[in-house]
Parts: structure tokens; C-alpha cells; sequence
């Protein structure tokens, strides 16, 4: 079985994050969502409710073979825990490759094996984050187009 681990924040996640899990579940049998907590971030939603947004997600997307885990501590970590050392990342824009180029290199000094696989976002996601989403959220705009229903319809529970 070819396993891979994609972690992030998912705060929430969007349709850009769902793209780039349906694209890496063509690739591997099962991908691992792996919900990290860096602690130079604020969250806006709990890990748990992240956790629960993204099981939502999946089951609205019908995507099913992956599942969704919160992890505490570094990602390297879960790679040796778990031996999964095939991990995905999407890049957006330039930013996006600098971050990533820098956390790719730190992650291979503490664990060798893992490889990071990156996919470049589609066209029509480029420009969408879960802090885009949460902006246009906190002033009631229309995230319909950039979520799934149940994630839009947390926010009009807040
Ligand atoms: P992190 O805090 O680890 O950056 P995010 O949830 O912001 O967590 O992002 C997780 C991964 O998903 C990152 O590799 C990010 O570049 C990617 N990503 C986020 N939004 C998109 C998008 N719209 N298209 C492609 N990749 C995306």
C-alpha cells in the first residue's frame, strides 16, 4: 500500500485543500489529513472542530480513502510513528515556495527519508486560503464557491 501524510492547519479546510487530497489519492492508497499545531499560529477553530469540518468534507466530496488525524507534535514525528514518509504539499504562488522550500530542507535534516511531494494548486484556487475564507466569513460575504456546505454552514452557526 502506497501511503502518504498531508498536513497543514485546515483552518478550515477549502476546496483548494480538498484538490490537492483528490489529486494525491490517485497517487497513493491512502493519504493521511494530519491537523498540526505550530505554535507561532492562532487557530480559529479548535483541532477538533477542524478534525470534524474535514470529515465532513470528505463525505461530501465522496472521497474515502483517507482519514483525518490531529497530531501534537512535529510531523517528522508521525513519519517514523507511522513509516508513512511520502508527504504532499500544494504551492500556490512564490510565497508559498520559499515557505516551503525551507520546511522541506528542515524536514529532511531531522528525517532523512521523507520526500515531499508538491502539487501546484488548479487555476481556480489559486488565490484561496482558509484566512481568505475566514475574512470574507467574518463579514458575512458569500464563501459558498470556496468551501463545502458544511463548512459554510459552521460559519453561520458562529
Ligand atoms: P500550513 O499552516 O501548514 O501552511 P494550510 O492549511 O494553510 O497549513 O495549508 C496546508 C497545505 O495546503 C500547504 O502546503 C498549502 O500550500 C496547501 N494549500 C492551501 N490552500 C491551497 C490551495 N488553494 N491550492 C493548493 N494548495 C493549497
Amino acid at each position: 500500500m502506497k501511503k502518504a501524510i498531508y498536513p497543514g492547519s485546515f483552518d478550515p479546510i477549502t476546496l483548494g485543500h480538498l484538490n490537492i487530497v483528490k489529486r494525491a489519492c490517485k497517487l497513493f492508497d491512502e493519504v493521511d489529513i494530519v491537523i498540526l499545531n505550530n505554535p507561532n499560529k492562532h487557530y480559529f477553530f479548535e483541532a477538533n472542530t477542524r478534525k470534524e469540518l474535514i470529515e465532513g468534507a470528505l463525505i461530501e466530496q465522496e472521497i474515502k480513502n483517507c482519514r483525518v488525524v490531529v497530531y501534537d507534535q512535529l510531523l517528522v514525528e508521525y513519519a517514523k510513528k507511522t513509516g508513512i514518509t511520502n508527504v504532499i504539499r500544494g504551492l500556490r504562488m512564490v510565497t508559498d515556495f520559499e515557505y516551503e522550500f525551507q520546511l522541506n530542507a528542515i524536514n529532511k535534516k531531522l528525517f532523512p527519508e521523507i520526500e515531499t511531494h508538491f502539487f501546484m494548486t488548479d487555476e481556480k484556487y489559486s488565490f484561496l486560503s482558509s484566512s481568505t475564507v475566514r475574512e470574507i466569513a467574518h463579514f458575512k460575504g458569500d464563501i459558498s464557491q470556496f468551501v463545502t456546505k458544511n463548512v459554510e454552514l459552521c460559519f453561520n452557526n458562529l
